[in-house]
């Protein structure tokens, strides 16, 4: 069956794509086809095969193995290199003293099950000294997300701000004692 396509093709089918200017040299180039090509992200693994993306070993594997992909930053990873916060999560009170080591790795295991769900949520950042813990999100529903997980196991303050259109969400949980 194969072999019988292959002697007798149909008529060669041919693709127009739209052409364009060259902004640098100035002459006319097939314009790059939009991508869609699988996408793999370098930073974290996760792949892409529309728009959306996940986490998915054996079928990066295999897109690996095809060679028919190209490589591109998740929006997680794309985010943590140009810095781009999406919240702010700030944790005080004397609850925390000679706790932040628990509070760290707690928010760091929240991380990575936020991560897993949505490649999109990561830590851009986190600083802790013994007056609390300042942590930097990728996505503002992460720092919602991390709030409300440190209230419903802590207890304590809550307090969540949104601006900039919702696209930033300044997080405030403290407890004293
Ligand atoms: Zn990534």
């Amino acid at each position: 069956m194969k072999r019988l396509q292959q002697e007798y093709q149909p008529m060669r089918r041919v693709f127009y794509r739209p052409r364009q200017i060259d902004s640098e040299d100035g002459k006319y180039h097939i314009r790059k086809e939009e991508p869609s090509l699988p996408r793999v992200c370098p930073g974290c693994g996760a792949i892409s095969l529309q728009k959306r993306w996940f986490f998915d070993e054996a079928l990066k594997e295999e897109i690996i193995g095809s060679g028919q992909f190209e490589y591109d930053s998740c929006p997680g990873c794309a985010a943590a290199e140009t810095e781009e916060v999406g919240g702010v999560v700030v944790l005080s009170g004397s609850f925390l003293e000679g706790r932040i080591d628990e509070f760290v790795n707690a928010i760091k295991h929240e991380e990575e099950s936020l991560h897993e769900d949505n490649p999109a949520s990561i830590i851009i950042n986190m600083a802790a000294s013994q007056d609390g813990i300042v942590i930097r999100t990728a996505n503002p529903f992460m720092a919602e997300r991390i709030g409300k997980r440190l209230k419903k196991a802590y207890d304590g303050e809550l307090t969540i701000v949104w601006s900039h259109e919702d696209r930033l969400a300044r997080v405030y949980w403290s407890r004293e004692g």
